[in-house]
């Protein structure tokens, strides 16, 4: 580890655009207020924060703003001089839902201004009411906008794609290896052997009903070492560290369950249950390293639970699939196939999910269940060599060669791993914007069949250079 500093990146932007919502989902702490009513006062903050690996400090500019909003450009310019200096990249944040303002084009004059690389990002993207505000965020100057859910955590994996070229090389010197997010116990994701990973954390998510609580009651029962439960994590969520002896091997291992049937307790009573076991779930995910999404044999696969687990892939965790209630399960193949069909339709980014059929009363198949777990994290953390990876990259470059628009070939020249915990892979070469989408998932397709990342959200970032 070289002692080099991280790169520092200053979100920008009018108030209440969501620059504290995007500075708490970065640094993934609940470290600035937030509120609808613009201008609150803020202390300006600094985080550490971590995309996919990519390491730097991020900078809050929400608490510099005026009561009056329209001499807010004044202010700011006076408060960011001395950040912007030693500023590596802006984020300049827009919001999709209401359009640009004219402040936002006096900001994104006076950035233009300044010598900082500037990323445009247009905010609350989700859905369809922002689709027009991150077409017209093409127009502040600074090139693609990022459209981004701040409150979603939607977008995050763009924004890292914007951010990797202006600042991955400066942010590689500092640190091998990957945090996850929580950034909780920071170990690094490259060893082999989950000792060196610590405790696994699992997160068990579902839809009320799916046997969840059963299912923890169940793994904490009395044939397991209870290793003493701990309300640390957040005072959100519930951990419980416990040992499980692996019956394939007979080794005892550590797990750090994420217990969302115990945060739902503790929720408001108000919020509708469907609303909350998507709520339940996002905050469970963001500590897990695995995310095992429950279902009910006896329901079946509905659309909130293709929401939760695309939200758990859009976050970069490791997924798998578990049918409960397996011992009340009818039609038990034609049930189990048509979930695997349903999955690989509804989550086309990741196809192949490990799906389990248990049952939290019996027993059944939870062995076999955390075993995976356990391997998933380990092709979850796992750093490919550049030259390997590169031999496999010549030689799939080599069977499928890349289209030639126009008669101009497209160059691919190279591919480096970026991060680990997700997997990221970052394909340097020429008129890569020619690149067809069907050619990127060629890639990605296989990187997770022919290097072991089966059943792991794996992203490919493409990368031309200056
Ligand atoms: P700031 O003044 O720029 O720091 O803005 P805040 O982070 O305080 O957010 C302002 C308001 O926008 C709050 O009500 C947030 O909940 C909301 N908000 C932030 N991000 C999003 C988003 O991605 N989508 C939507 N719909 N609302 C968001
Ligand atoms: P949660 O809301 O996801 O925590 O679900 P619970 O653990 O409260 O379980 C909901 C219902 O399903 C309860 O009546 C459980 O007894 C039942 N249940 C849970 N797991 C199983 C199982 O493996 N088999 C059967 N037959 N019932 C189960």
């Amino acid at each position: 580890m070289t002692m080099t500093r991280k790169p520092n990146v200053i979100i920008i932007g009018r108030p209440n655009v969501g620059k504290s919502t995007l500075f708490n989902r970065l640094v993934g702490k609940k470290l600035a207020l937030v509120d609808d009513q613009p201008g609150v006062t803020r202390d300006r903050r600094f985080g550490d924060a971590t995309i996919a690996g990519l390491e730097f400090t991020v900078v809050d500019t929400a608490g510099w703003e005026d009561d009056d909003p329209e001499t807010l450009p004044g202010r700011m310019r006076r408060q960011t001089e001395v950040s912007l200096e030693g500023a590596d990249a802006a984020l300049f944040v827009v919001d999709a839902r209401a359009g640009l303002t004219p402040l936002d084009e006096e900001i994104a004059r006076w950035l233009r201004s300044q010598t900082v690389p500037v990323v445009p990002v247009a905010n609350k993207a989700e859905g369809k009411a922002g689709e027009a505000g991150v077409l017209e965020a093409w127009s502040l100057g600074f090139g693609e906008p990022v459209p981004l859910s701040a409150e979603h955590g939607e977008g995050i994996a763009d924004l890292f794609g914007a951010l990797w070229p202006i600042i991955g090389e400066k942010a590689e010197g500092v640190s091998e290896g990957v945090a996850v997010p929580d950034a909780e116990d920071s170990k690094d994701g490259e060893e082999d052997g989950d000792g060196d990973l610590g405790p696994l954390k699992l997160a068990i998510v579902g839809r009320p009903n799916a046997g969840k609580s059963t299912l923890i009651n169940r793994l904490l029962g009395e044939d397991r070492l209870l290793t003493g439960p701990e309300a640390g994590i957040t005072r959100d969520s519930i951990a419980v560290d416990w040992q499980w002896t692996d019956p394939s091997s007979g080794t005892v291992r550590d797990i750090r369950l994420i217990d969302t049937a115990g945060m739902r307790k503790k929720a408001r009573v108000t919020e509708k249950l469907e609303k909350l076991s998507v709520a339940d779930a996002r905050r469970a995910v963001d500590f897990a390293e695995v995310v095992v999404l429950l279902l009910d044999a006896t329901k079946g696969l509905e659309h909130q639970d293709l929401k939760i687990a695309d939200m758990a892939l859009q976050e970069g965790r490791a997924l798998m699939v578990a049918i409960n209630k397996w011992d009340v399960a009818e039609n038990a193949s034609s049930l189990f196939n048509g979930i695997r069909a349903a999955l690989d339709e509804g989550l086309s980014q990741v196809k192949g999910l490990p799906l389990f059929a248990v049952s939290a009363r019996t027993g059944k198949g939870l062995d076999t269940m955390l075993g995976a777990a356990f391997e998933i994290r380990q092709s979850w953390s796992k750093r490919v060599p550049t030259a390997a990876l590169n031999r496999w990259f010549d030689d799939a470059l080599a069977a499928n060669p890349p289209p030639a628009p126009g008669g101009k070939r497209i160059k691919l020249r190279y591919i480096t791993q970026s991060s680990t915990r997700p997997p990221r892979f970052v394909v340097f070469g020429t008129r890569l914007d020619m690149l067809p989408k069907s050619y990127e998932r060629y890639l990605v397709n296989g990187i997770r069949r022919e290097l072991g990342f089966e059943a792991v959200p794996v992203r490919v970032v493409l990368k031309s250079p200056k």
